[in-house]
């Protein structure tokens, strides 16, 4: 993963501001456009300007580019079920806006146009065991609406829009402008009325004009089970208000998961530690071992070593494709007792002597005075 170089084809450091990224962006994009830099490779260096300002010019793009490199930006491929990831629709405005000014004219792009509005992101935290089964989560977060007074025209109701005084209903202006290829007469967008030709008289009171007012949104997310941190779910149209009429954009819920203070995951596989006494591992027991699914009992034979593992078959997480359940895996920790009464040392001793079979032979004496002397010996 690679999350460095965008920001190196910009020639801008990581935490740079949006605005030193705009900057950097404009500044390496005329040095390379084809139209100006005719050496070999510019074109090259320009597509790949291009490619760097798509990412990091977007907040979100930008975001998860940071976090996951190239793929989390251009997209998380989540399978069916609304389980999605960037997809690279959210809108790049950036580029026409930057050269009609210098390039190639005004009004390339349609300003009447219906846009889909911006994508947004929600963080939701889960606990372990609702990633596991799946859950469904109430989120609230604020949002551009269309506005419910006007319609998300702008105009107060029942009064239109006028045509734009400056460009005449043309939406874009004749201007003489410096550039770096000598004067030209260029058309540009009209700076009044954005391009639209339309200028708004009698804005709506309640958006003044712009078609849009924040509002609180609550959304239900159904999140699937067996999900995992760093995967997002794709909710269409829950994002912000669209424009002259285009559909709201998506909401992105990015997951992360806790901690489990019992068990580790590792995909559909889930792991436990299970602790034995000497006694439980040298003569065998049968014990409960816990599991996301309830406890399971578990027969540990006779000899049984610390590390050994056990599978307990379809008691880890669900897989979120194909199906199925994973296994959970059980490894075992022989515990040393370490506060022995006298009784049990007693016995131990008793053991030691029953037993001829020491896996370290004491040097020269026998272990048990040789940590007498350690203790006693002045
Ligand atoms: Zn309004
Ligand atoms: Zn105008």
């Amino acid at each position: 993963m690679n999350n460095q170089e965008y920001y190196d084809r910009l020639g801008v450091s990581k935490d740079a501001s949006q605005d030193e990224i705009k900057k950097a962006y404009r500044k390496m994009s005329k040095k390379y456009h084809p139209d100006i830099n005719k050496s070999p490779g510019a074109e090259e260096k320009y597509k790949e300007v291009q490619e760097a300002y798509d990412t990091l010019g977007d907040e979100q793009k930008r975001a998860a580019y940071d976090q996951y490199g190239p793929s989390g930006a251009n997209g998380f491929n989540g399978g069916s079920g609304g389980f999605g990831g960037f997809d690279g629709t959210a809108g790049f405005g950036g580029f026409e806006d930057i050269f009609s000014s210098f390039f190639g004219g005004a009004a390339q792009r349609n300003p009447n146009a219906p846009r889909q509005g911006d994508d947004l992101q929600y963080r939701v935290q889960l606990k372990f065991e609702e990633a596991i089964f799946g859950t469904e989560k109430e989120v609230t977060y604020n949002r551009e609406a269309t506005c419910h007074t006007c319609g998300g025209s702008g105009s107060k109701p029942g009064t239109a829009p006028v045509s734009c005084h400056k460009c005449h209903g043309q939406g874009v202006v004749t201007v003489d402008m410096q550039t770096p290829l000598g004067t030209m007469r260029r058309q540009v967008t009209c700076d009044i009325c954005h391009g639209t030709g339309q200028e708004i008289k009698n804005p709506c009171l309640t958006c003044h004009g712009t078609g849009h007012e924040k509002e609180k949104h609550t959304v239900s997310v159904k999140i699937p089970a067996g999900v995992e941190s760093g995967q997002q779910v794709r909710l269409t149209g829950q994002g912000e208000a669209g424009f002259n009429g285009g559909p709201y954009g998506d909401l992105f819920v990015m997951i992360t998961v806790q901690p489990s203070d019992k068990f580790e995951r590792d995909g559909s596989t889930i792991y436990y530690t299970l602790n034995l006494s000497i006694v439980q591992a040298a003569l065998g027991d049968v014990v409960d071992v816990p599991t996301v699914h309830g406890d399971v009992e578990l027969s540990i034979p006779a000899g049984t070593q610390t590390g050994k593992t056990f599978r307990l078959r379809g008691k880890g997480a669900p897989k979120l494709r194909g199906g199925g359940q994973g296994d959970e895996h059980v490894t075992v920790k022989v515990i040393t007792p370490t506060k022995l009464n006298n009784a049990q040392k007693e016995a131990l001793r008793a053991f030691a002597e029953a037993s001829d079979d020491s896996i370290s032979k004491p040097k020269k004496k026998g272990f048990f005075d040789k940590v007498k002397d350690a203790f006693e010996g002045e």
